[in-house]
């Protein structure tokens, strides 16, 4: 597996110095409004804690997800999703599709902070269909989190609320994104030689 690496973009170190980063900036955004509140009178109800609602994208996001939950010190729930668009060996995207069961989404999120997270954000269909099953179950806010977000212009213009870096416009492999299914236990963030990728290399 290690031979098939090209070259390393991002490290473990870095991965995870980011991560904690990303997670402080979420939990004060996510928290400020209710950590700042006036302490209740003893008559008074307790302000409600925000009702925060996770939605990973599945698979790739896997490891970024559970890194980052493990510096979120606030109550959630956790809803998965499962999409797919770069099937088997693809390396370009065939468009995002539902795999599986989305009834593992709440009928109803009225009222709910809703943070979806994804590994990676390229033409941005992916969180674009997400966000849109989202939406229709009444959320009070749907927040947005990528790991990595390709530096191209789509992406760079899709409205998204936490990047944890931006990468040049290349396929890349490890921390949870696989090829094929495999490389996803990589710790560090990775292209492979061409000819794993099946591409032609100069000659
Ligand atoms: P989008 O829908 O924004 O075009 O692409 C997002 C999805 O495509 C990601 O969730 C990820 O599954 C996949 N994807 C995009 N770029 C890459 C890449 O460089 N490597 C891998 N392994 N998957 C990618
Ligand atoms: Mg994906």
């Amino acid at each position: 597996m290690q031979n098939d690496i090209e070259r390393v973009l991002i490290n473990r170190g870095a991965i995870a110095d980011r991560v904690r980063a990303l997670a402080d900036e979420i939990t004060q955004d996510l928290c400020g409004s209710a950590a700042s509140l006036p302490a209740p009178s003893p008559e008074q109800d307790a302000p409600q804690p925000a009702r925060i609602t996770l939605v990973p994208i599945l698979t790739g996001s896997l490891i970024f997800v559970s890194d980052l939950i493990r510096h979120l010190p606030i109550q959630m729930q956790i809803h998965p999703v499962s999409i797919s668009s770069y099937p088997g060996t693809a390396t370009t995207s065939q468009g995002p599709k539902v795999c599986g069961d989305i009834d593992t989404l709440p009928d109803s999120l009225e009222g709910a902070d809703v943070l979806v997270i994804d590994d990676i954000l390229d033409s941005g269909n992916t969180l674009s269909l997400v966000t849109q099953l989202l939406e229709q179950r009444q959320p009070r806010s749907v927040r947005t989190c990528v790991m990595l977000r390709k530096q191209r212009l789509q992406a760079m213009s899709y409205p998204i609320d936490y990047v944890g870096f931006d990468i040049p416009d290349e396929f890349v492999v490890g921390y949870g994104l696989d090829y094929n299914g495999y490389y996803r236990n990589l710790p560090d963030i990775v292209t492979l030689r061409p000819e794993i990728l099946g591409l032609k290399t100069a000659t």
